[in-house]
């Protein structure tokens, strides 16, 4: 069984998340989308808000979970199973952070980082751009699936 796990603070998913998380489904027979719980980090919307979201749009896909999780992503992956990390690239700089990390989780743990590019037309799109808008009451529906609503 391939199981990957895409970790993310999904706050909230976007069309960009959404993106690679439905192409990933082609490649593994298990996706488990898994938010990291980061006590330091102040969200915008709720750890459920963020599950409800992302099992609200993959309602159709018996493929994908969505899960949270404490500590290490590759601790994770060992408790759940899992040989593959999922992860999405837009441009260069994710590219070298994303290096850094996989690099690290390498060296802790034999699982493989999978990269998958972004599709051209939601290259642009990040969380932190889509609270930007929703903080200044802009129309944030074209770049989030229709499941992310407000209270
Ligand atoms: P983090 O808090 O770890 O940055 P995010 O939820 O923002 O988590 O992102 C999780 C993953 O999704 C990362 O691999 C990131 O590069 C990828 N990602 C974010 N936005 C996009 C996008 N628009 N297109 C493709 N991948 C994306």
């Amino acid at each position: 069984m391939k199981r990957a796990i895409f970790p993310g603070s999904f706050d909230p998913i976007t069309l960009g998340h959404y993106d690679i998380i439905s192409r990933s489904v082609s490649l593994f027979d298990e996706v488990i989308v898994a938010i990291g719980i980061n006590a330091e980090k102040k969200y915008m919307f709720s750890l459920e808000e963020r599950m409800t979201f992302i099992e609200d749009a993959f309602k159709h896909e018996p493929k994908i979970k969505v899960t949270s999780y404490n500590g290490l992503t590759v601790d994770y992956c060992k408790e759940v199973n899992a040989e593959f990390i999922l992860r999405g690239l837009r441009n260069p700089a994710d590219f070298e952070f994303e290096k850094a990390i996989a690099h690290t989780n390498r060296d802790l743990a034999p699982i493989e980082t999978v990269f998958l590019l972004t599709a051209a037309s939601t290259s642009y799109i990040s969380s932190s751009i889509v609270r930007d808008v929703i903080r200044n009451n802009g129309d944030y529906t074209k770049l989030v699936p229709n499941s992310v609503k407000l209270k």
